[in-house]
């Protein structure tokens, strides 16, 4: 099958060279500002307000640009970053354990499979210590120790402590800090907040992205919103596999109708899948629960020794369990990085060792941990995971083994960026989980919080200047681009609205997820790729023959919101599976059975794809522009946790 064409390579334009310590001070040097009086008269349009559009909408107005918010939930505090648990990363060094800016950056690119970019993983490593600063400032309740000092516990890929947290919550609470920060500039009237409205379309002019085609969620009314540059937040989109641990809103559609529009879309098939989800329970289920990972530091993972066992776990004796990560990877053992946690179970399950209905998880058991901290220790540290895990299953943890399976998670792939964090199209910046982002190939736990808030108080904000300054640009309001981009979503809605035939929305959701996990999940290879991506066509297809949005356009209408995320999926989902099929080595979330050690670890081909694949779009066959990556620091090696 011809699924793809070669175009040209592609560069980071903005990315400094020179000495990796100083390469964000010389940029922030060398890019142009805007003087004060003069932001006032330039408007920037931010899409989402969860971690990264909040934190990058409070600091812009704060320096005096006029922000224009969107987001579809009825408030900016209930953007999908409300839900992160676990905790946020930051080389502080607090415990002396041997971290450092260096560490951080060395963990995070080796984590990633050496698929990110130097450049950017040593910025974020630098700029992490200055988040929580920050944060701390705004008054975000950090858990503490005994003398005061904030607390940190250890997340996956590291061998320190430095995971800052707010009990299972830090999410929340980083959110309520951005949330205030914006609130406040919304009471000064820089910042115009427009929640319960949907970005459908971008608008480019000579060129340049200036502005967004939205719906109104509550009147169905649709209209062109203009601004300078736009600046998309929208997180991330592994609901196109149905069943993930995100919120049931989290979509494609911003950073789909920009890669329509030019913006090229880059390693969209690395994927995370997260080894800690409570597991599926059954066929009606619409949405799967993350149990954090800081669950690691505590929880031990095992599965009974022996295949088909199916005594109580309180039955099976020590020497009858299987601590698999520990037995597997001594050095890190349960603290792994999640790409290997989840194939590992996976294998333990493939082995017929899993346990519980369908033999598709394994343990997760704090009774050690209760045996040397104490239940109220344990309960201080986790209490709201282990209540929430409670009420979704009926059981226990305090006295019976979590049941944990891996689940979608996280996307590190997204709009394609420079160091500036500007798309192919000008005007356009992308940040947080929807850019494709400093993560490579597998994403460390604890550090999306910290990308997303990095991008949005400290980078943008700065980078962006360099590009305003050209501005005020002209009135655009008038312009033929402007009537068809707003035409383009009218049409669109209407279609939608017109199939009017005999299948849910949902359904086909489901059924695409279905052929997304079973052919390009966990494990993926060249003929269930080739064969999902025929699945994917006949069913798209049926989708624009079958689909039956109930309602109309002019009043609120969720199946019409989700008909048409939906159907963005579709085209998504194409494209992972041709960008997953095209990379033939495995390299992060992204294992391809064909290329393994004999041991079972990802087999990297750093010779053949050691590239960013950005994908162009063309309406019809993608086009793969390919940025090369090099490593002078942290040099490829094989990636060992053992
Ligand atoms: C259960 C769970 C737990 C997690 N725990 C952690 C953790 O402990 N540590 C960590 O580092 N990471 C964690 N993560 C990952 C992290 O939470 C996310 O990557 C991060 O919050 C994404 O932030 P964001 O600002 O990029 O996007 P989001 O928070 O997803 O916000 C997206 C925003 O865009 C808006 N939007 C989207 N599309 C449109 C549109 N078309 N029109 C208008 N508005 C739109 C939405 O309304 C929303 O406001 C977790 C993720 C999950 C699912």
């Amino acid at each position: 099958m011809h699924l793809f064409d070669v175009g040209e390579p592609i560069r980071d334009r903005a990315a400094p060279d020179g000495e990796i310590e100083t390469r964000w001070e010389r940029r922030r040097f060398g890019a142009r500002l805007v003087n004060p009086a003069n932001r006032r008269k330039l408007t920037v349009i931010v899409v989402g307000t969860g971690l990264a559009g909040g934190s990058a909408a409070a600091t812009l107005a704060e320096a005096g640009y006029r922000v224009r918010s969107y987001c579809y939930q009825d408030s900016p505090r209930r953007a999908h970053s409300i839900a992160a648990q676990g905790g946020i990363n930051a080389a502080k060094n607090y415990r002396n354990d041997g971290d450092s800016i260096y560490r951080l950056f060395y963990d995070t690119v080796k984590g990633g499979d050496f698929r990110a970019r130097e450049s950017n993983v040593y910025r974020l490593a630098q700029l992490s210590v200055n988040i929580v600063d920050q944060c701390v400032a705004q008054g975000v309740p950090f858990a503490r120790e005994y003398g005061g000092l904030l607390d940190n516990r250890s997340f996956g890929g590291a061998q320190v402590s430095r995971t800052f947290y707010a009990r299972g919550q830090t999410g929340q609470q980083l959110l309520l800090g951005a949330y205030q920060a914006m609130e406040r500039q919304i009471a000064a009237g820089n910042i115009e907040m427009n929640a319960r409205h949907e970005m459908l379309e971008l608008i480019v002019v000579d060129g340049r992205a200036r502005g967004i085609v939205v719906r109104d969620l509550v009147t169905g009314s649709v209209s062109a919103e203009f601004a300078d540059a736009v600046v998309l937040a929208s997180g991330g989109y592994g609901n196109v596999f149905f069943l993930s641990t995100n919120a049931k809103g989290c979509n494609v559609t911003a950073t789909w109708r920009a890669h329509r529009k030019g913006a090229l879309f880059a390693n969209p098939c690395f994927t995370q899948i997260h080894p800690t989800c409570i597991p599926e329970s059954g066929t009606h289920q619409s949405k799967l629960t993350l149990m954090s990972e800081s669950l690691r530091n505590d929880g031990r993972v095992w599965v009974p020794s022996r295949a088909s066992d199916s005594r109580q776990p309180a039955d099976i004796p020590e020497d009858e369990r299987d601590y698999y990560l520990e037995r597997i990877y001594p050095s890190f053992g349960n603290l792994v990085p999640r790409d290997i946690a989840s194939r590992a179970a996976k294998h333990v399950c493939d082995e017929g060792r899993g346990v519980g209905p369908g033999g598709l998880g394994v343990y997760l058991d704090f009774a050690d941990a209760i045996r040397r901290l104490g239940r109220g220790a344990v309960e201080a540290k986790y209490g709201n995971l282990f209540e929430m895990y409670q009420r979704i299953t009926g059981e226990d943890p305090y006295v019976v083994p979590m049941r944990i399976y891996p689940a979608v998670h996280y996307t590190m792939g997204g709009l394609w960026v420079d160091y500036d964090l500007q798309s192919t199209i000008p005007g356009l910046f992308v940040i947080g989980e929807a850019n494709f982002s400093d993560h490579g190939a597998n994403r460390l736990g604890a550090s999306a919080l910290m990308q997303g808030l990095a991008d949005g108080y400290f980078v943008l904000p700065n980078t962006i200047s360099n590009y305003l300054a050209a501005g005020p640009f002209p009135d655009i309001s008038d312009r033929a681009e402007v009537a068809r981009a707003r035409q383009a979503v009218v049409d669109r809605l209407d279609r939608l609205l017109s199939v009017d035939g005999d299948r849910t929305v949902d359904s086909f959701h489901r059924e695409l997820g279905h052929v997304m996990w079973e052919y390009c999940g966990m494990e993926r290879t060249e003929e269930g790729l080739t064969k999902a991506i025929g699945l994917i066509r006949g069913l798209h297809d049926e989708f624009w023959q079958r689909v039956k949005v109930p309602g109309t356009g002019e009043q609120l209408n969720q199946n019409l919101e989700k008909a048409g995320r939906v159907a963005d999926f579709f085209e998504l989902a194409e494209l992972i599976c041709i960008d997953a099929l095209h990379r033939r080595e495995s390299a992060g979330g992204h294992f391809r059975a064909e290329s393994q050690t004999p041991d079972g670890e990802a087999l990297r081909h750093d010779d053949e794809f050691g590239y960013v694949a950005a994908w162009e779009f063309t309406g019809d066959r993608p086009v793969l522009h390919s940025e090369d990556l090099t490593f002078e620091y942290v040099h490829p090696s094989t990636r060992s946790y053992k």
